[in-house]
């Protein structure tokens, strides 16, 4: 193991400590019932560097709801798929509106500002829909992230689903209000079934950071070599990542921690130091933006000891 691998686990085991002895953890999502369950107190920090060394610590192996991350696969899925014809369907611009806003979708016609607001998500979702059953693209998502994370035991929480499905009034407003100026192909059921599920999808902190290896490296999965996405595609995901991946907390997010990343409501966050690492935290309590609240403390502690902020040091 050389000193900088070491030096690595010591700073993740660090934080992880700092972490655990912290009482200010921000709250449980609460509008999805099974997520309301989480125990706030978890906590998991997993690290993959460019050598491909883990350092993880805390919980780093126990299953979260990955939620709003997924929305960086499909996005990926769905630029595979229409190439830069997807931009017609959704913008790339920072909303400053929170993750389920309505209010934009009315004076921009329907088209959600980006991929990564829940009516862009919908949007990217309704596009990779196209020419499949549900049920088809649903394995196609899930087989995708067991091969990023090279892990095949990685699946969909059937009772996260079904809790969100009965619970998503706000997601079908969404739905059907961009339906409404003709912004989706697919019947509104089927689109908000597979995007409820592909949110569901239950990962680690440590299956998790292996996915996310490709955006770190030039769009290259790591373990067999193959091109996921070419650089310039991998870079440009990077870049909606910063700008819009933690909703209106965005800004805020860049001016402390410095990364590409994206978070969802089930307390997880992926990010990326482009050419050293894919990182992945859970802690469940969230902020007022719906993000991760000591995920977020945590990484910048992670940037801030190993100078990793894409802005310097
Ligand atoms: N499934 C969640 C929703 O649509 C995702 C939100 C998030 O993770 O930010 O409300």
């Amino acid at each position: 193991m050389t000193i900088a691998t070491r030096e690595l686990e010591r700073v993740v085991r660090e934080i992880a400590d700092e972490m655990s002895a912290r009482p200010d953890r921000g709250e449980v999502a609460g509008y999805i019932p099974e997520l309301a369950r989480v125990d706030r107190n978890a906590f998991g920090l997993v690290v993959v560097d460019d050598a491909g060394n883990v350092a993880a610590a805390g919980d780093c192996d126990v299953p979260f709801s990955i939620q709003s991350i997924s929305k960086v696969f499909t996005l990926t899925l769905a630029l595979g798929k229409a190439g830069d014809r997807l931009w017609q369907r959704v913008g790339r611009e920072p909303s400053g509106s929170p993750f389920n806003s309505i209010v934009q979708l009315e004076y921009e016609r329907g088209r959600p500002r980006n991929p990564f607001i829940n009516a862009g998500a919908i949007a990217v979702t309704d596009l990779i829909l196209s020419g499949h059953q549900p049920r088809e693209l649903l394995g196609e998502i899930v087989r995708f992230m067991q091969f990023l994370s090279d892990d095949d035991s990685i699946g969909i929480d059937e009772a996260v689903a079904a809790s969100e499905q009965r619970s998503g009034f706000r997601n079908a407003a969404l739905a059907n209000y961009m339906k409404s100026f003709g912004m989706l192909e697919n019947p509104i059921d089927y689109t908000l079934g597979v995007y409820f599920h592909h949110c569901a999808i239950a990962m680690s902190c440590r299956q998790l950071a292996m996915a996310g290896r490709f955006l770190a490296h030039l769009g290259r999965h790591p373990t067999t070599g193959l091109s996921v996405v070419q650089p310039e595609r991998a870079r440009r995901i990077n870049a909606v990542m910063l700008m819009c991946g933690h909703y209106d907390g965005s800004g805020e997010f860049a001016y402390r921690v410095g990364l590409p990343a994206k978070s969802g409501v089930g307390g997880g966050i992926l990010a990326i130091a482009p050419g050293k690492a894919s990182i992945a935290v859970w802690s469940p309590g969230l902020d007022a933006n719906g993000n991760s609240y000591l995920g977020r403390v945590a990484l910048e502690a992670l940037t801030k000891r190993m100078g990793w902020s894409v802005f310097g040091a």
